[in-house]
């Protein structure tokens, strides 16, 4: 299929990768032309712009926020006006799913995914798009090479950007709920990687705590794949939707708050898992990584 990829960072670079490499014909584009270079070598075509990127059957976005995918889609040469369905993978707000719905006179379909870059390398990530039906067939083909599976959230695209800010306030509940348990644990002598191991192989099996938890136990924080400001805009993002929709979230509120000491205390190169570190500084251990 002639697609476009718009946004080539840790995640995008990884997608748009496999994209040519499944043998679609692939044209990319990235603010930092730079980013273009490994997949150009691997057959992609560097567009001038992202409208010239977007004047095949499909374009995909991947970017880091809404001021990213505002300026792509809305900027100068920007790809509101281009032939191609726009296929919108970032995490991006509700209220930006809604006006570039409207933007696109419906032809237009949200797939946020979840995973983190590895997963994205491995074409493994799981990917919940809404759109109409027709739309999502046209998508279908590509989404196969993207992740292991995608689900179908119905024909509003927003509603799928709801449920990746609903995942992800989970993964950063589970990240910091881990990194409580670790603290107490090793203050109180349990080694967070025996810790990390009873837990899942018992009753906390599932991948979100088995990835975090090893971040953790390796104290993997840098370099980020997944880097706490982006994380912080996700869950800046899920309390908005939170007051649009009068749902209070105090837990919400308290690990906001615990992303945006980790960025003030230790700057925004850092993994989001590092809210880690927050609660055992809090503690009174060091900063210093967590060891078995
Ligand atoms: P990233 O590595 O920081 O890449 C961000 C991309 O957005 C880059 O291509 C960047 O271009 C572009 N960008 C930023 N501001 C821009 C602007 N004003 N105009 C045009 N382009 C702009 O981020 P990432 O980790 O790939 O994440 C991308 C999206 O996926 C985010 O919405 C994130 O929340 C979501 N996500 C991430 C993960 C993860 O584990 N990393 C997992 C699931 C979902 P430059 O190269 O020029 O900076």
């Amino acid at each position: 299929m002639k697609v476009g990829f718009i946004g080539l960072g840790h995640m995008g670079g990884a997608i748009a990768m496999n994209l040519v490499k499944a043998g679609h014909d692939v044209t990319v584009w990235n603010r930092s032309p730079e980013k273009a270079a490994k997949l150009v070598a691997a057959g992609a075509t560097l567009a001038t712009s992202p409208a010239n990127a977007a004047q095949g059957e499909v374009v995909m976005t991947m970017l880091a926020d809404d001021k990213a995918e505002e300026a792509v889609v809305f900027g100068d040469d920007g790809i509101l006006n281009a032939p191609a369905l726009h296929v919108s993978q970032s995490t991006i707000s509700v209220t930006l799913a809604e006006r570039l719905t409207q933007a696109h006179k419906g032809c237009f379909i949200s797939a946020p995914v979840f995973g983190r870059p590895a997963a994205a390398e491995a074409a493994s990530l799981f990917v919940v798009a809404a759109g109409k039906p027709n739309l999502l067939e046209v998508a279908a083909p590509l989404l196969r090479n993207v992740g292991q599976r995608t689900f179908h959230l119905g024909e509003t695209p927003s509603a799928a950007n709801l449920m990746k800010l609903c995942g992800n306030f989970m993964v950063m509940s589970a990240i910091n709920s881990m990194g409580e348990a670790m603290t107490l644990g090793e203050k109180g002598g349990i080694p967070p990687a025996a810790m990390l191991e009873i837990l899942t192989e018992s009753l906390f099996g599932a991948p979100v705590f088995k990835t975090y938890g090893e971040i953790l136990v390796r104290a993997r924080f840098q370099p980020a794949g997944f880097a706490a400001p982006l994380g912080l805009k996700d869950m800046t993002l899920a309390s908005s939707a939170a007051t649009t929709l009068e749902t209070p979230m105090p837990f919400l509120s308290a690990i906001r708050n615990n992303l945006l000491t980790l960025i003030a205390r230790h700057g925004p190169d850092i993994d989001w898992a590092g809210v880690a570190l927050v609660t055992r500084e809090n503690a009174g251990l060091t900063a210093s990584p967590l060891k078995a």
